[in-house]
């Protein structure tokens, strides 16, 4: 069962911008240009100019309640 996404949002590393994607389709970019999330709280995806250190992570993602666990499609 895959976690469920909380929170979507990365920091650019070059201009500071914190960007979150709050839907599905929320494609946001950060201020420079060089990082974008995407994906909301459906998948977590991430573009980057130059790679993985372009950005900080800050999403939240939390383990499926066992206790209370939903179906999902
Ligand atoms: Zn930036």
């Amino acid at each position: 069962m895959r976690a469920r996404i909380i929170r979507n949002v990365i920091r650019c590393n070059h201009c500071g911008d914190v960007i979150e994607s709050t839907y599905r389709h929320d494609f946001k970019t950060c201020r420079c240009g060089c990082v974008s999330v995407d994906g909301g709280h459906d998948y977590l995806r991430r573009c980057s100019l130059y790679g993985p250190d372009d950005y900080t992570d800050l999403s939240e993602t939390a383990a499926p309640d066992r206790k209370n666990e939903y179906e999902e499609e």
